[in-house]
């Protein structure tokens, strides 16, 4: 049975709204009457009468009041004073901006709702209402003041420029709320209601606009975020089971004597024991007829490659091929060159596949593919294209999935039948994003690096330290290290960025390091020439190397020992873990030297992190709080995780309760057949519908 609202209430028929605002809440993605239902409050005003401020000041309040008197400043600048009565005392109020205006805007015995922030001035002792924003009072009706606590609304620039006031939001979206209440309807079954303690929706939903305190707000808000996070979860869990519940995946049977000669003759260094036991996780996987799909996570460094390089032995040697895809061309290079490392040993070949290959070379390569010739192909997304056609692809191995979406990870997999995926990631993401955009995986986490390893040592430096920054990169170069220099390349000023990349290598190789042999790489060089220069470092023809964030990801040069980052507060914080991560992959102590401006007391803060832990998973954490999942994953899956109620960063148990819950219903009721599940197959019917095409709901 379907909830009878099926017809929705069109923005524009909202009292209050009309043609004009209804375009802007359109722009703003609101279109129905029930969509603002979710445009949560920003903040509470306390309503209160003047007498009663007296106790309470540093709040946010709103009463309507009576303008008794009002003296104009003697100097300009200085603000307007109007005192303003409701009845039962009076306050002294300061209106700055313009006097003229003030003047002809106060007149005495006029009545008005007034709101802002009452502030206590020591000197008199007295309570003083702060309206410095010349918004903050509107005529409005008393219907408002009815509540203890009056909500008010985030107003975006297109909504200001159709005349809507602060106010005058909440009146619209109070005359939504009077006119949906009828059609809001419960979305959870009540015992997932009472195992997780939530109130039931329509009385969250209305509380959350018109909580009777503060203190209740918290607890709705939990009510609201659990459902949000149910129901991503709940798409997940369908998700998941859908493809784990098939039978036709490929049992990889054999660990053949390749495995055995990698592990025992050409390795050259002992697996950490996380690294054994990832692989025998996949293996595992691989083993079995199900389909695997998996992420395997760990820090920079911590040896993911040769993981994977194992696992390829194991599809190889059972007949398949395996398709591994990077994100860059570089990075496809870079991977090719050590999986070949490796396999070329036990007679395996490998093949490369990118964008702008020469077109004789590309076919060639195609046809190897196509054949079977070619048991690994490596390569960019130009892997899902169509005219990439396998023999017999039956493992996949996808590198910093997260620049890759969904579509491209399923697109890959149908280039076989039910291949095994190892999705991999190099960015520690924390727990409550990796059960989001990676909640379909089971996840693999080496949580160990190599034995040999030295922790690199980060500094935090200014312009001031410059020259003695030098003097030290000198004394390493002449004791045989090598040194990277990045600068920041970030969107929309790329070209001056890249000027400046471009600039300061001339000024480094003519002026300060005549002595020395420097390279540059930006993303802006053809990617020959970019693999070329990083051979020449790799080789160490080069001593330093300038560069952009190319850099970022998969380079792997155990004599590069020191990295200074310049600008380093324009990078997200996983961003610079990241690019540190190319040092300290050597024997040798390495540093990673911060520069950035020393006066800028909350970017300086916000790097100090870099300076006091090596784990990525505490810096990613952070970072999370501080930009939001849409800026640590880029933007690209961003749109999966836009959450009104739940925050990733700090919902993190309630996201855990929610995905247990959800997995349970789908566990036990996996198409929501039983009468019981009816709420939630309705409401999962009417906003993810999407979602439900993939599956099979009934
Ligand atoms: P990731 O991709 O996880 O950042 P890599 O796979 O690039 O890390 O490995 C980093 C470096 O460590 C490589 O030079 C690799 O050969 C080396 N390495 C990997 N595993 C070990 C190990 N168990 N002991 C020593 N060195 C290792
Ligand atoms: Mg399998």
């Amino acid at each position: 049975m379907y909830q009878k609202n099926s017809a929705k209430t069109e923005i524009a028929y909202i009292k209050g709204v009309g043609p004009k605002r209804a375009e802007a809440f359109n722009k703003l993605g609101l279109k129905y009457s029930e969509d603002l239902l979710t445009v949560y409050p920003r903040m509470y005003l306390l309503k209160t009468n003047i007498r009663s401020l007296a106790k309470n000041h540093d709040i946010n309040v709103i009463f309507k009041g009576k303008v008794i008197d009002k003296y104009l400043p003697f100097k300009p600048k200085q603000p307007t004073r109007i005192i303003i009565s409701d009845g039962t005392a009076s306050i002294e109020s300061l209106m700055w901006g313009n006097t003229f205006y003030r003047e002809k805007q106060f007149k005495i015995g006029d009545e008005y709702i007034f709101w802002g922030k009452t502030t206590y001035n020591t000197y008199n002792k007295s309570v003083m209402l702060d309206i410095r924003d010349h918004k903050k009072f509107e005529v409005t009706d008393d219907d408002m003041l009815k509540y203890p606590l009056i909500p008010v609304y985030i107003l975006s620039e297109e909504l200001k420029k159709t005349w809507v006031k602060p106010l005058t939001l909440t009146k619209i979206i109070f005359n939504a709320l009077k006119s949906e209440a009828e059609n809001i309807f419960e979305v959870l079954t009540e015992p997932v209601r009472i195992a997780n303690d939530l109130l039931d929706h329509k009385t969250a939903l209305l509380k959350m606009h018109y909580p009777s305190s503060e203190a209740e707000v918290e607890k709705v808000r939990q009510t609201l975020a659990f459902e949000e996070f149910f129901y991503l979860q709940l798409v997940i869990a369908l998700r998941k089971k859908a493809y784990s519940e098939t039978e036709n995946g490929i049992h990889f049977e054999k660990i053949g004597e390749n495995f055995e000669k990698l592990f025992n003759e050409h390795l050259g260094f002992e697996l950490t024991s996380a690294q054994k036991r990832v692989i025998k996780e996949i293996i595992s996987d691989m083993r079995s007829t199900k389909p695997m799909n998996r992420l395997l996570q760990g820090d920079v460094g911590s040896g993911k490659t040769i993981v994977a390089v194992f696992c390829i032995l194991v599809a190889i040697e059972n007949g398949y091929q395996t398709a591994f895809m990077a994100p860059t061309e570089i990075l496809a290079e870079q991977h090719f060159k050590t999986l070949s490392y490796y396999i070329n040993k036990l007679g395996i070949n490998a093949v490369l596949l990118t964008g702008s290959q020469r077109k004789k070379e590309k076919e060639e390569n195609l046809t190897k593919v196509k054949t079977g010739n070619a048991s690994v192909v490596v390569g960019t997304h130009a892997l899902i294209q169509d005219n990439v056609v396998f023999n017999n692809l039956g493992f996949t191995v996808i590198d910093e999935q997260h620049k890759f979406g969904v579509i491209q990870r399923a697109m890959l997999r149908s280039k076989g039948t039910n291949p095994d995926v190892l999705v991999m990631t190099a960015t520690p993401i924390p727990r409550t994003l990796s059960l989001t955009v990676f909640g379909d995986l089971d996840i693999s986490i080496i949580d160990e690096l190599p034995k040999n390893r030295k922790s690199i040592k980060t500094a935090l430096r200014g312009e001031t330290e410059r020259l003695k920054i030098y003097d030290f990169i000198r004394k390493e170069i002449n004791a045989g290290r090598q040194i990277y220099i990045v600068y920041p390349i970030i969107n929309e000023s790329e070209k001056l960025d890249l000027k400046s990349a471009v600039i300061h290598y001339e000024i480094l190789k003519n002026d300060i390091f005549p002595e020395f042999s420097i390279g540059l790489v930006h993303g802006k060089m053809p990617w020959k020439e970019i693999n070329n220069t990083i051979e020449d470092f790799k080789n160490k023809k080069i001593n330093i190397l300038v560069s952009t964030t190319v850099i970022e990801v998969g380079i792997d040069i155990p004599n590069a020992s020191i990295m200074v980052i310049e600008e380093a507060q324009r990078f997200g914080l996983s961003q610079l873990h990241q690019l540190r991560g190319r040092v300290g992959r050597g024997a040798e102590q390495s540093y990673c030297i911060l520069m950035a401006d020393k006066t800028n007391d909350i970017s300086y803060e916000r790097l100090k992190i870099m300076t006091e832990t090596n784990d990525g998973f505490k810096i990613s954490e952070t970072d999370l709080k501080l930009r939001g999942p849409g800026e640590l994953l880029g933007t690209r899956q961003s749109g999966e995780l836009k959450f009104t109620a739940a925050d990733l960063a700090t919902d993190g148990d309630l996201l855990i309760k929610a995905r247990e819950s959800a997995f349970k219903v789908i566990d036990e009721d996996p198409q929501l057949r039983s009468y019981h599940n009816e709420t939630i197959k309705e409401h999962f019917l009417k906003y993810y519908k999407e979602s439900s095409e993939l599956i099979k709901i009934a």
